[in-house]
């Protein structure tokens, strides 16, 4: 691992979660870590049509080491995250299922495949604004004992050892998401 593949790692997820309807429009925001070194993707460009050379890369204080001066306005969030946790990678979106519950205040059920089955449901941190370092503490501390949680009225943020695992465990927590939805309102109709 080096910073050429820790860009192209990103971009790379970055197009799949894209692809995928996970961060529709300009939202969404991911960065991975290798040792010191934290990249990011930047802010007002689209997941999927962010391009290596827009990823921005900063050491753990958040200066700035190459790839311009623009990262997302949640930087602050992903480097709370890396330094209570050990994680390689983080992914935050706002996806339809997930950011439903998030906005409803209902709770999504936690399966198989969510750290420990300790809690009923998946973790969801107070609202806190977008972009600020209340967010960001808020979420640093909720994700030390979670690998994933929900933001109240705002979305998700998966972690994981690598940036694909933390991808993938997004995409999990909205399908499962889905599922509780249509589960939910199917059992209550008559048929
Ligand atoms: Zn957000």
């Amino acid at each position: 691992m080096n910073h050429t593949s820790l860009t192209s790692e990103i971009c790379e997820i970055a197009h799949y979660l894209y692809n995928k309807g996970l961060t529709p429009g300009k939202s969404g925001n991911i960065s991975a870590r290798f040792q010191d070194t934290v990249a990011i993707t930047p802010r007002g460009v689209s997941l999927g049509q962010v391009r290596e050379d827009e990823i921005v890369l900063l050491n753990m204080e958040g200066d700035i080491l190459a790839g311009g001066a623009n990262p997302s306005s949640e930087l602050h969030l992903h480097l709370e995250v890396y330094k209570n946790k050990n994680v390689q990678g983080i992914v935050h979106t706002h996806s339809a299922y997930a950011t439903g519950f998030a906005m409803s205040g209902k709770k999504i059920e936690r399966l198989e495949g969510f750290g420990e089955l300790k809690m009923p449901f998946l973790k969801m941190v107070d609202y806190a604004q977008p972009g600020t370092m209340k967010l960001a503490q808020l979420v640093g501390k909720a994700l030390k004992e979670e690998d994933v949680i929900i933001l109240e009225r705002h979305g998700v943020v998966a972690t994981g050892e690598n940036l694909t695992e933390a991808a993938l465990l997004a995409e999990f927590v909205e399908e499962t998401a889905k599922i509780q939805f249509i589960s939910r309102v199917l059992s209550n109709m008559e048929f």
